[in-house]
């Protein structure tokens, strides 16, 4: 049974919050809104525990999972945190970056994917803060929709994915980015990485580092078995439109800032700016497929700065790029 418990994401009630960090500590899952998407949490340093994640989502079990921290103190208990990735976390967390670093002993292989490195971050939400303290251990949440669907933005769609399938579901409401975080690799310092671009803009990063963040090549790409994977996608066909690229394909329902000539506007949900789509991207994909659309055509985000490289990402791992 999975039970739903409403809170007030800036204040959460402490006896809600008590509930769901025992069920941490006694190795169960819960998800819990963060200002990205929900995540599927369970402690981090309990293998068993963490298997319960992979379970639930029928997630692979090569792709490491994101260590969410309560503060910096904790994540350089669980990696070996080098100046720049300390600088990193003192400017931008909390927030929607993520940082891969070499991993200490107390970080389980499972939670590693079997890899040396870990995946650390300290979630911009007071509803997942304080689920991190009073669990009192670092958790390790994915995203808590199935493997391959569109991440959840809202309580009702973990249920929808995870009914039956874990324990309790800390409802806060709607999240605010609506992607995910943005993975660096930091393992080498003098050659940071773009994993995954998200909800933490590339150019902020780099005005910080001083330095391009690099895409990986073969070799580095093993590091991140997560970008393997399609991702993201509704039940029914992605088929991307470019402004200025003349109709929609037939019959599609459409998403995207700017109206297509032959838009059907009773299929059709229009975002005021990047951020906007970004925010209802995955719900988007969600409410349409519902809707039995044949197909959904999303448009092609062009800006070079701001979300739009992580809405890109996003928007051909759907369409099967
Ligand atoms: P998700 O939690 O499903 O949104 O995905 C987490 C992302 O972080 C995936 O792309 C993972 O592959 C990536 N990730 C997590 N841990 C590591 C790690 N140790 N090294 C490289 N990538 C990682
Ligand atoms: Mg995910």
């Amino acid at each position: 049974m999975t039970i739903t418990a409403a809170v007030d994401r800036w204040n959460p009630s402490p006896v809600i919050i008590t509930t769901a960090a025992e069920i941490i500590r006694a190795g169960g899952l819960v998800a819990f809104p963060t200002e990205t998407v929900y995540g599927l949490g369970a402690d981090a340093l309990n293998p068993e525990a963490v298997s319960r994640i992979f379970t639930a989502k029928g997630r692979p079990q090569d792709n490491p999972l994101i260590l969410h921290v309560h503060s910096i103190a904790q994540a350089s208990n669980l990696t070996v945190m080098n100046g720049t990735a300390r600088k990193l976390a003192e400017t931008f967390w909390p927030g929607p970056l993520t940082l891969v670093l070499p991993a200490k002993e107390t970080v389980p292989s499972a939670t590693r994917g079997g890899l040396d490195t870990a995946a650390v971050r300290m979630p911009d939400n007071p509803t997942a803060l304080a689920l991190i303290q009073a669990s009192d251990t670092a958790i390790a949440a994915p995203s808590a929709n199935l493997s391959g669907r569109p991440s959840p933005t809202d309580s009702e769609t973990v249920l929808h994915d995870m009914a039956g399938r874990i324990d309790m579901i800390l409802d806060g409401g709607s999240t605010g980015v609506g992607i995910e975080s943005t993975v660096i690799d930091l393992t080498d310092p003098e050659r940071p990485l773009m994993l995954r671009p998200g909800g933490m803009p590339r150019e902020i990063i780099e005005a910080e580092l001083g330095l391009t963040l690099e895409v990986p090549d073969s070799v580095s790409k093993k590091r991140s078995p997560g970008t393997r994977y399609r991702h993201y996608a509704p039940s029914v066909p992605v088929k991307i439109w470019r402004r200025g690229g003349g109709l929609l394909p037939e019959n599609c329902a459409y998403m995207g800032m700017n109206i297509p000539g032959n838009a059907d506007m009773s299929r059709a949900i229009i975002f005021t700016s990047a951020e906007n789509y970004a925010h209802g991207l995955f719900a988007g994909f969600r409410k349409l497929e519902a809707e039995n659309v044949s197909c959904i055509a999303v448009e092609w985000p062009e800006d070079s700065s701001g979300i739009s490289e992580g809405l890109r990402d996003r928007i051909s791992r759907a369409a099967g790029k």
